[in-house]
């Protein structure tokens, strides 16, 4: 078995058909005929942008318009006068076709390599697919034609580019395993989009297998076997069937309520880092957001976000998600979460230091800018406020009297707001869960944050693999902790959600369920396995479930009685 990142949910077994790497080196040499030269260059261009001309439309009429927004932006970049022109340039130097072109892609793609931004790290990606598909119509190197490959195919090849993703007719491939590109790159994503399973990043994989050999590719693990046994083949058959029809099975809950098996519905919220990401929700049908990470605007920026940046991207979310709820969490910043240019001084203990909303009080210039984006963006649809990392009831006090600070300030300023915005408070801390009755007469609502919440009930930490053992949502005391922090909540009448990874359990739903937990936010792609497992439960199992797990001693017990209940 080999290990690599699952990109592409699914199982796929098949015969492997391997893209080998061409040859593509070429003699540097300096051209005499240069006028001939700059066609041969120009001709090959031409034919790049033909065929992915053709390519592009065929990805948007078979997979869809954003997939085939990666292939067009290659169609982009070719067609940038700035770059042929400097290719030219150099041809007119006397350079080679071949040589003018990677000199310049060659450029960019260590400029854009180097930058901290994912997307623009995709770019230099972009950019080695556009400079390998000219130089090989130069070369004249003929690809294999994937659009051809038998039905039953699992392609490996050491980078799948998009240009060759584009190709991959879907009936025909069942899988596919690459050596290097993660999950964000634009190969996964066209996957996905394709559904084949897929894992990535399985070192030398190219040189551990050879055509016609028989590969599983668990795209759901990252996991892939090679000419794999009798057993192992077959328990992944049976594997293969129970997960089409778990996904047929999930697609019948798309476009559906959240709804408990008594009737009782219920809201279904997603997990966001940007303002795109609530496209990425709704998509995946979710019902709002239960927490939009803010600190992510500050990590990809190399500057305080300003008032007007912050408003236009809490804007966009609350735009996008047209009048449905969204949360968005101010500040999450120290502990693992780093900004340089706050300059933060380094402490002995980050997770118990000056961070999140300790932080954010003590900087009240910064935190005024943030907080007064977020009510003006209350006035395009429905936000909430939700102060992370509260200990205190002071804490959430000051807070609000901030907001109504704010408030006095737009009425004589006539800015507009949402004057019913609310203020919440995460629950993540036990001591935030010991006076959860306190903290829920002030907050207008509370979300537990059940990752920080486990880290600090059981005194682990969140990122240590030697004491990982002990970090689970199960352990009897987390378990009394959330319990408590939702009676609190549903006695004082505001509504308790859950937005740490815990909401999402399928082990942990009906205890939630029976606890009274009316709000779940998810990952987005997990809404619709969250909302079947919510549709098989009834308040009564739930109840008789929770009863049986809350009088056991120990996190295994409790794990096991949940795994034996558990409704797939
Ligand atoms: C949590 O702690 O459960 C949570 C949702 O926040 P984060 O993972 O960002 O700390
Ligand atoms: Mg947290």
């Amino acid at each position: 078995m080999y290990k690599g990142i699952a990109a592409s949910r699914g199982i796929g077994i098949g015969s492997i058909c391997l893209l080998s790497e061409h040859d593509l080196s070429f003699e540097n040499k300096k051209v005499e005929d240069i006028e001939a030269e700059k066609k041969r260059f120009n001709d090959a261009l031409e034919k790049f942008k033909e065929e992915t001309t053709i390519q592009a439309a065929d990805v948007r009429q078979r997979i869809g318009a954003k997939e085939a927004e990666i292939i067009e932006g290659h169609l982009v970049m070719a067609s940038d006068p700035a770059m042929s022109g400097e290719m030219l340039k150099l041809i007119e130097n006397g350079q080679c076709a071949e040589g003018a072109l990677s000199s310049v892609c060659d450029m960019f793609y260590g400029m854009f390599s180097s930058m901290d931004d994912e997307m623009m790290r995709q770019r230099a990606s972009d950019i080695a697919d556009v400079k390998t598909s000219i130089l090989k119509i130069l070369l004249g190197i003929e690809d294999v034609d994937i659009s051809k490959v038998a039905p039953g195919t699992v392609l490996v090849t050491r980078d799948l580019t998009p240009s060759m993703t584009s190709q991959i007719v879907k009936e025909n491939v069942v899988g596919i395993i690459t050596e290097v590109g993660g999950k964000t790159s634009h190969s996964a994503i066209l996957a996905r989009a394709l559904e084949i399973p897929a894992v990535l990043s399985v070192p030398d994989i190219t040189k551990l297998v050879k055509d016609k050999d028989t590969a599983i590719v668990d795209g759901n693990e990252g996991e892939i076997y090679i000419n794999p046994d009798g057993d192992v083949l077959s328990s992944y058959i049976i594997k293969r069937e129970q997960f089409i029809k778990k996904q047929a099975e999930l697609k019948n809950f798309y476009g559906k309520k959240t709804v408990t098996a008594d009737g009782t519905e219920l809201d279904l919220y997603c997990n966001i880092g940007t303002p795109k990401d609530a496209k990425k929700a709704l998509e995946c049908d979710g019902e709002g957001i239960g927490l939009f990470r803010s600190e992510f605007l500050f990590m990809d920026n190399n500057h305080l976000p300003t008032e007007d940046e912050q408003f236009e991207a809490y804007k966009e979310a609350v735009e996008i998600m047209a009048g449905k709820e969204v949360i968005i969490r101010t500040l999450d910043v120290g502990g693992d979460k780093a900004i340089p240019y706050l300059n933060m001084k380094p402490e002995e203990n980050p997770f118990l230091g000056y961070r999140a909303v300790r932080y954010c009080l003590g900087n009240k210039d910064t935190y005024m800018v943030q907080l007064r984006a977020l009510v003006r963006a209350s006035a395009y649809g429905k936000v909430k406020i939700m102060v992370p990392l509260v200990t205190t009831v002071d804490e959430i006090r000051e807070v609000k009297s901030m907001v109504a600070e704010i408030k006095k300030d737009f009425d004589e300023k006539g800015i507009k707001y949402d004057p019913e915005i609310k203020v919440g408070c995460m629950i993540e801390t036990p001591s935030a869960s010991l006076i959860a009755d306190l903290l829920a007469k002030e907050a207008d609502f509370f979300s537990i944050g059940t990752n920080d919440l486990t880290q600090y009930t059981m005194s682990v930490d969140r990122g240590n693999s030697d004491v990982a053992y002990l970090y689970s949502a199960f352990q009897p005391s987390v378990l009394r902790s959330i319990k408590y922090i939702i009676e609190s909540g549903v006695k004082a009448g505001i509504p308790v959600g859950m937005c740490g990874e815990a909401a999402a359990d399928p082990l942990m739903i009906p205890l939630l369920m029976s606890f009274g937990l009316t709000e779940y936010s998810v990952n987005p792609v997990l809404v619709l396995t969250a909302r079947c497992i919510i549709s098989k439960w009834t308040k009564e199992e739930a109840d008789a479930l929770a009863a049986k797990v809350l009088s056991l001693p120990t996190e295994k017990e409790i794990v096991a009685t949940l795994k034996a209940a558990a409704k797939e």
